[in-house]
């Protein structure tokens, strides 16, 4: 698949982090069309995807290369998110099964499979957009696999707040110009700077984020801050609590 070999994968790959073997499921079919579909018990439209093959694919890799969790891509499924993402990401190994047409048949489901995994509420034609999504979520979490020392540890998400917002040369492009703090030279001061305005977006995009943070005592004096200076209503467990330490 052309985007494993130009992505951060590849990267990952190259420098032996993980390593990713694609199968196709018609190896493993048995008859001489290599069917690996069918039409469904009880009529309606669509196809369905046999179980023997996929059976008989996973029992084979799992014979040669250990038990593993066997991932079913599918949109009934838990909703791919960060703590999902790293929870996978300390599995030595696991094997995504991607279903096509209408999907899987439900024994693949009941007896096979032990984590089902969804991108979103929406619904594509089949699981390999819906799995790279989830390789490279969790890739991006593996030690070394992101070239910055911090790797992923203050993307959003990584911290419960979203991330600040960044900006690059030049320092001023029309009218707009870096807040000045970023060109002083003071980390200190620039990574106080960051940490309020990650505040300000979570509690502004995703009120419901902020309320699971764990506050730390520069995080009140932040809070306290921004209810002075900006137009935010805080959750209310948020403001009790900032309200509470004067
Ligand atoms: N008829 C099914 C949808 C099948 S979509 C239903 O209504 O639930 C065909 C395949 O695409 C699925 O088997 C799954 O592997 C993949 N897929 C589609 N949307 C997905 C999503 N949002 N998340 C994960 N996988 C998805």
């Amino acid at each position: 698949m052309p985007y494993i070999e130009t992505s951060i994968m590849h990267r990952a790959i190259s420098s032996g982090i993980i390593s990713v073997n694609l199968n196709n499921i018609r190896d493993w079919a048995t008859d001489k069309h290599h069917t690996t579909d069918d039409t469904p018990f009880g009529g309606g439209g669509g196809m369905v995807m046999k179980p023997e093959p996929m059976f008989a694919a996973v029992e084979e890799i799992q014979q040669e290369s250990g038990e593993c969790p066997v991932v079913l891509m599918t949109p009934q499924g838990k909703q791919l998110n960060h703590a999902a993402a790293l929870g996978l990401s300390k599995m030595d190994r696991m094997i995504i099964l991607c279903g096509r047409y209408e999907g899987v048949d439900e024994r693949v489901r009941l007896h096979l499979v032990t984590d089902e995994i969804s991108i979103g509420d929406y619904v594509l034609s089949g699981g390999e957009l819906p799995s790279l999504v989830l390789m490279e979520a969790v890739t991006r979490l593996l030690p070394g696999a992101l070239g910055a020392p911090n790797g992923a540890s203050e993307d959003s998400f990584a911290s419960g707040l979203l991330e600040y917002p960044h900006y690059t040369r030049p320092a001023i492009y029309r009218d707009w110009k870096v807040p000045d703090i970023l060109t002083s030279g003071n980390h200190q001061a620039v990574n106080r700077w960051r940490r309020k305005q990650a505040w300000i977006r979570t509690l502004r995009k995703r009120p419901d984020l902020a309320e699971l943070i764990k506050l730390d005592p520069i995080d009140i004096i932040i809070l306290r801050e921004i209810s002075r200076e900006e137009e935010i209503t805080l959750p209310a467990t948020i403001a009790h609590i900032i309200e509470g330490n004067t």
